[in-house]
Parts: structure tokens; C-alpha cells; sequence
């Protein structure tokens, strides 16, 4: 993705806008030339947005594909607001025929796609069922009270 670079950066903790080279933004390590506060935040934003465009085109070409091999037209007919597997298999269910299997056959379908065009996308729907199943287990674990979960029975060194 291209960045404008240097980048003019304003600062939120003096207000100051500095050029900043996209390499330093990326590193992580970049301060304010003004106030030396931290600008990690820039640079995890950009690193956030490419990965949010890299995404949406993974989709674009799973939706390609899925025209291309079928003759369909999910491109042209897919509700923009629905760019996700979920959302892609949604509107492919509109060209299966009927007794195809449904939303069922749908998702295996554009997860069969995605395996070959975008495997990356599979890799990040993996990333969210676990970080689902994660807030679960940690929800349950919340709500053991404090006092029937036991506590270490030896003290750390650094207690002593
Ligand atoms: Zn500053």
C-alpha cells in the first residue's frame, strides 16, 4: 500500500504536525519531533488499515473467481455492506440452484475459493471463531466466584 512518505503527522499530545518517514511510523519507535511522545499508535493504524484493504480485496477476488468459474454475477449483485465470506456466501446462494443444498453448499463453496485465492482470509475467520471461543471461555471463568478458584499454595520468591 502506498503511503504518502514522509507523512505529515499531527501529534496528539502537543498538537505539532512533523514529516515523519513511513519506515520510522512502521517501526513502531517514532516519536513526536516536538514532544517525543510516542506515535506507535500511527503506525498501528496504518498497519490496521492495510490489513482492513488487503482483506477487501482478498474478497473481491473470491468473488471474481466464483463469476469467472460460474458465470455468475456476484460482483455486480453482492450487497457492499456484506464484504465477508459469510456475507459472499449469502449472495452466492442466490445462483445455486435450488436443490443445491442451500447456504449450507453456499459456504463450502466460497471456503473451497477462498482456499485457493485467498487462503489468508481463511486463516483470519480462524483468528475470529477463536478469539469468539476465547471471550466464551473467559465469560465462564469469570463468573467462577474469586473465592473457589485456588491460589498458588507456595509463594513466589519475589513475595518474600
Ligand atoms: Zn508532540
Amino acid at each position: 500500500m502506498k503511503w504518502m512518505d514522509p507523512a505529515p503527522i499531527k501529534c496528539s499530545e502537543c498538537g505539532g504536525t512533523f514529516p515523519v518517514t513511513v519506515a520510522a511510523l512502521k517501526s513502531l519507535r517514532a516519536v513526536c519531533a516536538g514532544c517525543a511522545a510516542s506515535l506507535a499508535a500511527v503506525g498501528e493504524g496504518m498497519f490496521a488499515e492495510e490489513a482492513r484493504i488487503g482483506r477487501q480485496i482478498d474478497l473481491f477476488h473470491v468473488a471474481l473467481e466464483l463469476d469467472e468459474r460460474n458465470g455468475w454475477n456476484v460482483l455486480d449483485t453482492h450487497d457492499e455492506s456484506e464484504w465477508t465470506l459469510e456475507g459472499l456466501a449469502r449472495s452466492v446462494v442466490g445462483f445455486l440452484p435450488p436443490t443445491a443444498g442451500g447456504i449450507a453448499a453456499a459456504t463450502e463453496l466460497v471456503a473451497e475459493t477462498a482456499r485457493r485465492v485467498a487462503p489468508r482470509l481463511l486463516s483470519e475467520v480462524g483468528l475470529e471463531a477463536s478469539i469468539a471461543d476465547l471471550k466464551l471461555r473467559y465469560a465462564a471463568w469469570l463468573a467462577i466466584p474469586a473465592k473457589a478458584k485456588p491460589r498458588p499454595t507456595r509463594s513466589r520468591p519475589s513475595d518474600r
